[in-house]
């Protein structure tokens, strides 16, 4: 049995501390340029997607263009299959039901492309994550990766469902899995400041059939709470829907996500009070911005998941809210990555972590 490598492990051997000595190359047919670097789908993974020198930064961040990506990158199938095997398997190939390195290539991939001698099992590169049983082809997979890391406001399972000539069902099912990729990317322990707040999503209560009208309440009846917080030196940001915003719940939700010592910048939510290091400002009396404290961080992320909701979903069902939430989270603290670096990020979440399929879907 071989150690097990964690995401975290996985992402840095992929993208790591890699930096650029490769000159510009001829162009061929499946290649791609960028300023001073060729990719091509042959490319070893860890060549392919380099960092730039000066660091990850706006400036510096490579887009693919939806025809590189069908024309040059991903034109087949295989280099689909090449593409997720060179990463989940980036440290070498085991067996993705028990984990040995005893295995052999098929001839002609049949039944499956590989053979666990321990195991006595064929397995191809879905065994064992959550594309495993799944007849969707790695290709469709790679693209709406590329459709959920480049709309900055999600996908809904309609449109993956037209453009990738796949039932709505199983569209949907596609992009919870990919949800459930994203999540992975916004655990964090902040060292801070971050700045903390809540907000509300969910139907408006005057659309509402009278039946369904919620008569009592404070503030913002008939919505889910939703805490988020953001870490101002490393601009990540955390959240999670919450049953209730009380002092127990925000309290619990700050200090897990947080380093001893850290700063917190808050409103006046009384929540808040009795935090350590915490410093508010009076949204209340209309007392914005006063000094370092304050919240536009977190609000603007609020911005883009309010955006996602009236733009894209229409609707975020309270049971599903925790994975939408985990989505714009953690397309958020991607973001600086290049694009083909950010769909390695969500390919790594899906196969990284030796998940079986059934504990996804429990
Ligand atoms: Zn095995």
């Amino acid at each position: 049995m071989k150690k097990k490598i964690t995401q975290q492990e996985l992402m840095e051997k992929i993208l790591g501390d890699y930096t650029i000595t490769g000159k510009k190359k001829k162009l061929t047919k499946r290649t791609v340029t960028a300023k001073k670097r060729t990719v091509t789908a042959k490319t070893p993974l860890k060549k392919r997607h380099v960092t730039h020198p000066s660091g990850p930064g706006k400036s510096y961040r490579k887009g693919v263009s939806l025809l590189e990506l069908l024309d040059d990158l991903f034109p087949d199938e295989q280099s689909a299959r090449e593409w997720f095997e060179g990463i989940r398997w980036a440290d070498g190939r085991y067996c993705g039901y028990c984990d040995s390195e005893n295995t052999k290539r098929v001839p002609n991939d049949k039944p499956m492309p590989y053979w666990c001698s321990d195991c006595k099992k064929y397995f191809s590169i879905k065994t064992g994550t959550p594309m495993h049983g799944s007849p969707i082809p790695l290709r469709k997979w790679v693209i709406a990766f590329y459709l959920m890391t480049t709309s900055l406001k999600g996908v809904s399972s309609m449109k993956i469902h037209r453009d990738l000539n796949l039932t709505q069902k199983t569209a949907w099912y596609m992009i919870h899995r990919i949800r459930e990729a994203l999540a992975v990317h916004t655990v964090m322990m902040a060292n801070g400041p971050v700045e903390v707040d809540e907000t509300y999503v969910g139907g408006k209560n005057r659309n509402k059939h009278a039946s369904k009208k919620l008569k009592s309440g404070r503030g913002p009846v008939g919505k889910t709470a939703v805490v988020g917080m953001k870490d101002r030196q490393t601009n990540r940001v955390r959240a999670a829907a919450i049953e209730h915003a009380d002092q127990v719940t925000l309290h619990a939700f700050v200090n897990e996500n947080i380093e001893p010592g850290t700063t917190i910048y808050t409103d006046d939510h009384r929540g808040y009070l009795g935090l350590e290091n915490h410093e508010s400002v009076k949204h209340s009396v209309g007392q914005y911005a006063e000094g370092k404290a304050h919240t536009n961080g977190i609000e603007s992320f609020w911005a883009t998941l309010k955006r996602g909701y009236y733009g894209t979903y229409h609707k975020m069902s309270v049971k599903h809210l925790h994975r939408y939430v985990a989505e714009f989270a953690g397309r958020h603290n991607i973001r600086s990555l290049d694009t083909i670096e950010q769909m390695v990020a969500l390919a790594v979440g899906m196969v990284g972590k030796r998940l079986r399929y059934k504990d996804l879907i429990r």
